[in-house]
């Protein structure tokens, strides 16, 4: 069949629309009808190429929408279900059986290789090109497209797609690292550092956790002041004050938890400064591959403190996902607040808002 995509043709270049063709789902594949699709930092860097992806490529992974068709072998969804649509995985290796598929030992692979195992992609060009797709397992940018459905998540048929798709990513990375490997216990401290969807998420799941010291540091004044309306009770303006400093004197010696969600070298290092005695600090933001950062491994020893990398906040998504649809439902995850929609066709508007920090979330609506 025919789609229209958005595709990546060069790096710092706008996503161009294109008629593509969409072959047949495989038998462990469903096709999507797209409803809305959440744009996110990292759909930029790989645009960019920060890491090598083949371009051109339909990027896209905070997918939301309904199954249109399904593959042979696959059971468990019918015609009209609604989905989230969720990282890719292998389900067999030694990461996926104990638990953890975001750590798959092809997480690579399966979500930056642009193509199925087999080398084909689902999408091809007029000229017959083939075009990159089943980029975090879904290219989420194109009215429709074919996943494994392996990575879909069903959702509740009242569930409000438009507004879904980030919990694919986004909202599950920060909620993600906060409530399955931080887990901050009640009336403990977490410092975030970056207040963009992701930090925003953890503010939220640290809340919802039970946390009652919650630190947001940033550059940017005004992220900072919508922080504190949405339940940060301290904000910390790095540009204006060492966060160190700042978070000590909070905390009366340093925080029990801690986030990074920039990825940027001195921030991480200021993360693990911030910390308190055996605190536990995770590192979420992404950097080039190569990226380096200082730490004092001298006076950090005697802290005892942990520090975890940690990937689409090390969930399962089909467990993961309705626990953050419940806990929204319930009021006390408002991850809605976060977010503005836009017309698919006004997708590089989108990034481009994201990229000046003006939109925290942007959802492209099919
Ligand atoms: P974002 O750009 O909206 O937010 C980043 C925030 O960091 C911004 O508010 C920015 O002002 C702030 N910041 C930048 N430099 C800073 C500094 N020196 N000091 C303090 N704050 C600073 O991005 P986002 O959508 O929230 O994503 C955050 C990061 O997480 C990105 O790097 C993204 O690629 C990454 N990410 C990682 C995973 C994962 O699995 N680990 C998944 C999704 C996204
Ligand atoms: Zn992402």
């Amino acid at each position: 069949m025919k789609t229209q995509a958005a595709v990546a043709v060069a790096p710092e270049t706008d996503l161009e629309f294109r008629e593509l063709t969409l072959d047949e789902p495989r038998p462990d594949e469903l096709r999507i009808k797209m409803v809305a699709s959440g744009v996110c930092h990292t759909d930029a860097i790989i645009r960019d190429q920060w890491y090598p992806v083949p371009q051109p490529v339909v990027l896209g992974h905070e997918g939301a929408g309904v199954v249109e068709q399904i593959g042979s072998a696959v059971s468990g969804f019918e015609v009209g279900d609604k989905v989230v649509l969720g990282p890719s995985f292998c389900g067999s290796c030694q990461q996926c059986l104990s638990g953890h598929p975001m750590y798959c030992e092809t997480f690579y692979d399966h979500n930056f290789g642009a193509q199925r195992e087999d080398g084909s992609t689902a999408f091809s060009s007029e000229s017959g090109q083939s075009v990159g797709s089943h980029f975090f397992g879904q290219s989420s940018f194109a009215e429709y497209t074919n996943v494994p459905a392996q990575g879909a998540v069903k959702v509740p048929q009242d569930a409000p797609l438009e507004l879904l798709g980030p919990l694919g990513c986004g909202i599950m990375t920060g909620a993600g690292a906060v409530l399955n490997v931080l887990r901050p216990k009640p009336g403990s401290s977490i410092v975030i550092f970056g207040t963009g969807a992701v930090g925003m998420a953890g503010m939220l799941a640290a809340r919802a956790a039970g946390a009652t010291t919650i630190i947001m540091v940033d550059i940017v004044a005004e992220r900072l002041d919508f922080a504190e309306e949405l339940g940060a009770t301290h904000t910390v303006n790095s540009k204006e004050v060492d966060p160190v400093e700042a978070v000590k004197k909070i905390t009366g010696g340093g925080a029990e938890y801690a986030l990074d969600t920039t990825g940027v070298p001195p921030v991480f290092s200021q993360m693990t400064k911030s910390l308190g005695v055996q605190g536990h600090g995770a590192l979420v933001g992404a950097a080039k591959l190569g990226t380096e950062a200082p730490f004092d491994i001298g006076t950090l020893l005697v802290s005892g403190i942990t520090i975890s990398m940690v990937i689409e906040g090390d969930a399962v998504p089909k467990e993961f996902i309705p626990r953050l649809i419940a806990l929204h439902q319930n009021g006390e995850l408002p991850f809605d607040k976060l977010t503005k929609s836009y017309p698919f066709a006004e997708i590089n508007k989108a990034f481009a808002d994201s990229a000046a920090g003006t939109t925290l979330k942007p959802i492209v609506v099919f």
